[in-house]
């Protein structure tokens, strides 16, 4: 991860945390980063919080002593998504034109030119399931990262909405006006595969973030390899030179066993050489265990090194709500100095434009580089048909 996401990360999570005390009618007293907790004895949970201090910190260990840790990967934190995991009922949510400003289309360009007014006009509902997905990725040794990700996808086709997970999260931060709940009711059939589809949205997403991070598993892997083969270079040269020394000094107590007179200094160093050569089969036997190593690439370690670095995520989802929005038509009208006219296109709440209005003359799209033009009679692109 880089050092940027780790404020985003925290702030993931203590909105999520916040959002789900809420949801179980537990109060919090925030004092900064401290926050006193009670949940209900009666409330939906396995969680029991009763005037607990929680401390938003970067590290567990940063936590004052009367506090518990909330930081992503805490206890705490680990504790809380399980229990959404178990306990999060699916929510429901409306979203209707009441509920957007609209951005000033880019095909309006110019001073002399202006949005005078923008106008929707509802035809009907469209259902999408956003599901709110713990996402952890680690290596037994180094790296790890979590994060809170958001997919959505549409109930019609599954397809995925990656402005209406947006649109959601604004939601969820702005939890002071939330908009009204809908109704829309799902099969378990119809769950599985809603989530399965947004759980592979999410994977997609967070795919560089895994290759990221597997290729620093993996430098960091290699690097630990080649630095235990070099051990294994440097003690296969001490070795031989061990070796050499003991065949020297085995040589010159023969040449000593051969001319010795005295039968007790003869009976001494036979003994002695009896010791060097027990040594020597010991070095030689080390010595031919190091070489076959270095030679078969050292599978042993080597696997067992490149366990320590493989990377395990998972994607757990937590919490999924039912969005319902709506579908229809924006009339855009725009002004010039002596004329106007109104631009029609698909919209979707949520989720934005889903057509753009056509030139009248050649039916090119209308969008920044080809703005609108107004003549009496028509609306071109300034581009494809401009006077
Ligand atoms: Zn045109």
């Amino acid at each position: 991860m880089t050092d940027a996401a780790l404020p985003v990360t925290e702030q993931a999570v203590s909105e999520f945390v916040t959002d789900y005390f809420d949801s179980l009618d537990a109060t919090i007293h925030k004092e900064g980063r401290r926050w006193e907790v009670s949940i209900p004895k009666d409330a939906n949970t396995e969680l029991s919080l009763d005037e607990t201090v929680v401390q938003l910190v970067t590290h567990p260990e940063e936590a004052d002593n009367d506090a518990v840790a909330l930081t992503p990967g805490s206890d705490l934190f680990e504790q809380i998504v399980d229990d959404a995991v178990t306990h999060a009922p699916i929510g429901s949510l409306a979203l209707t034109g009441d509920d957007v400003n609209f951005d000033d289309p880019d095909y309006v360009v110019g001073e002399s030119t202006e949005v005078t007014n923008q106008q929707f006009t509802p035809y009907y509902d469209r259902h999408a399931l956003c599901v709110l997905f713990d996402v952890g990725i680690e290596t037994v040794s180094e790296y790890q990262c979590e994060m809170l990700k958001i997919g959505a996808v549409d109930l019609a086709d599954y397809e995925s909405r990656p402005q209406l997970a947006q649109t959601y999260l604004k939601y969820l931060e702005q939890t002071s006006t939330r908009p009204s709940e809908g109704n829309h009711r799902l099969t378990d059939g119809e769950l599985t595969e809603a989530i399965a589809a947004c759980r592979e949205m999410v994977r997609v997403e967070i795919d560089s973030n895994i290759e990221d991070i597997r290729e620093k598993a993996t430098r960091a892997a290699s690097v630990e390899i080649e630095e235990y083969r070099q051990y294994l270079q440097q003690r296969r040269d001490e070795l031989r030179a061990e070796k050499q020394q003991l065949s020297e000094q085995i040589d010159e107590l023969s040449t000593a066993i051969d001319t010795a007179s005295e039968r007790t200094d003869r009976l001494k160093r036979l003994r002695e050489r009896k010791q060097f050569r027990d040594e020597l089969a010991d070095l030689r036997d080390e010595l031919d265990g190091v070489r076959d190593s270095l030679n078969q690439g050292m599978p042993q370690r080597r696997a067992e090194i490149q366990d320590r670095h493989a990377l395990t995520v998972r994607i757990r989802p937590v919490t999924a709500t039912i969005v319902t929005h709506e579908r229809g038509e924006l009339d855009v009208s725009v002004r010039t100095d002596d004329c106007s006219a109104t631009l029609t296109c698909d919209y979707a709440v949520g989720i934005g434009t889903l057509s753009r209005p056509t030139c009248d003359q050649c039916g090119t799209e209308l969008d920044a580089q080809n703005p609108v033009e107004i003549s009496p009679l028509k609306t071109t692109g300034r581009q494809c048909c401009g006077q």
